[in-house]
């Protein structure tokens, strides 16, 4: 088939690729030029492992290629994908201008019919103002061209993106036109292996299952964040409650890791668009609230912890003269994104407390570089930014994180003091190999 998908992003790019792989042409269209100069060039703008060898390998065979030229992606696609990001406007919303204005350059230069599919996140009835911008774009032009439009929603993960796309847990297809459903079917046709679904429904309810998805999981990782710093108050170890419940099939082990709190570019927004969307229709969604309020209390945590052990208590700035080594930048592993990740959270209040900052990541120092400038200081090396800190604080869980030089990094702090946000390691070796240990939700040695 041929299709069009707008907006080169993660989401985009990774479904323009996967899509190509299965034989399809496509053409990813993004406004930035810049951005669209280097994928024709073979650079690719995002760090997601295993999508550089297949944009490469899919545009060297010819089934993939990149423009700014809206026209001309749109003439021969039977399929057009918006792809575009849908950020939160200033009272939470979704906003929808750069979904609308794909709308609206699609109803400029369609030429027969299309199907026009929503991938971004966006709230329940945006598929009839996508629908209703590219009728006055056709009125306008006096054509009268038919089209579709469905919601697509995209699941996939960063960081395992390309496995998440070619082998979906399910595609939800929202549509009320039997013809179009079985062609979103065949093009889907490839990716669905024997235990995954395609779930046809109507178009609200396709954009609501996004929405709620990501609340669900989002009301998960508050949960047990709640629960981990109950279980540090009570002496109880949260890895071991893990277990226990996790083992109770209605809940299952996934999602149930405590942490600095959730971020990124779609938890934080979707639960502020869900919760805005409710209010819209003036039902108070008191959990999503408290989902969020217990997520931005989480993302102080680490940096509590760290003015709590090492803080001058009569000091405004109680951090002056500790340096603190950050190991992990990105929101997750394997991800170069910072949108919303916690890091930013912790290293803004550790700056205001006066500490000096150093940070590794093995792929987002250049986002922290555009983030922080000079106020922090870089490493790409995770041992080299230990020496002389008062203490290593662990933000994401980078594998390379996991088993490192223990003996190097005792040797290299200033005091052997690790906080960490993530409970990689285990604290009674912690203790006997002589660290100060501070996990989440189970006792350390603090
Ligand atoms: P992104 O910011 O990485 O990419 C969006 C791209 O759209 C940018 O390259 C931008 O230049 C381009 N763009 C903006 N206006 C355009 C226009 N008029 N025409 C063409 N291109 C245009 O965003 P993303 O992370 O890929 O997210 C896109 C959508 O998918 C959002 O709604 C998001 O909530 C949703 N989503 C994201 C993820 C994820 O993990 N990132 C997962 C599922 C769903």
């Amino acid at each position: 088939m041929k299709l069009c998908v707008f907006g080169a992003g993660y989401v985009g790019l990774v479904a323009a690729a996967c899509f190509a792989e299965s034989g399809n042409s496509v053409t990813a269209v993004d406004v930035d030029t810049r951005k669209i100069e280097g994928l024709k060039n073979g650079i690719v703008p995002i760090y997601e492992p295993g999508l550089k060898e297949l944009v490469l390998r899919n545009q060297s065979e010819g089934r993939l290629c990149f423009t700014t030229d809206v026209p001309d992606a749109v003439a021969n696609a039977l399929i057009c994908f918006i792809a575009v990001g849908t950020p939160p406007g200033e009272d939470g919303s979704a906003d929808l201008q750069y979904v609308l204005e794909v709308a609206r350059s699609i109803g400029r230069s369609m030429s027969g019919y299309r199907i026009i599919v929503d991938k971004s996140t966006v709230p329940v009835g945006t598929a009839d103002r996508v629908r209703a911008a590219v009728q006055e774009e056709l009125d306008r032009r006096g054509a009268a061209f038919e089209f579709d439009v469905v919601s697509n929603p995209e699941f996939l993960k960063e960081g395992a993106a390309i496995d998440d796309f070619m082998k979906p847990d399910r595609v939800v297809i929202g549509t009320d036109n039997v013809r179009t459903a079985e062609i979103m079917k065949e093009l889907y046709e490839p990716f669905m292996r024997k235990n995954n679904r395609m779930i046809v429904m109507d178009i609200r309810s396709a954009e609501m299952t996004k929405y709620a998805a990501n609340a669900m999981l989002a009301t998960r990782i508050s949960f047990m964040n709640q629960i981990a710093n109950l279980c540090e108050r009570m002496g109880a170890d949260v890895a071991a409650v893990r277990e226990g419940i996790g083992s109770d099939s209605r809940i299952g082990y996934d999602f149930l890791f405590p942490g600095p709190g959730y971020g990124g570019s779609c938890f934080p927004k979707d639960v502020k668009a869900l919760i805005r969307t409710a209010e819209e229709c003036r039902y108070d969604f008191l959990l999503l609230k408290a989902v969020e309020e217990v997520n931005e209390r989480q993302k102080e945590i680490l940096a509590e912890k760290l003015i709590r052990i090492l803080g001058s208590p009569d000091e405004e700035q109680p951090l002056t003269g500790r340096t603190v080594a950050c190991w992990g930048l990105a929101f997750k592993p394997r991800t170069d994104d910072m949108r919303e990740a916690p890091s930013l959270t912790i290293i803004e209040r550790l700056l205001a407390a006066g500490a000096t900052v150093r940070a590794h990541d093995p792929e987002a120092l250049k986002e922290a570089k555009k983030l922080f400038g000079e106020r922090i200081e870089y490493s790409s090396n995770q041992y080299d930014i230990l020496a002389g800190a008062d203490a290593l604080v662990i933000i994401t869980d980078w594998n390379e994180y996991r088993t490192p030089d223990f003996d190097r990094i005792k040797a290299t702090l200033k005091q052997p003091l690790v906080v960490d946000g993530r409970n990689l390691y285990k604290p009674d070796r912690m203790k006997s190999a002589g660290f100060r240990y501070i996990p989440l939700g189970r006792s350390g040695n603090g």
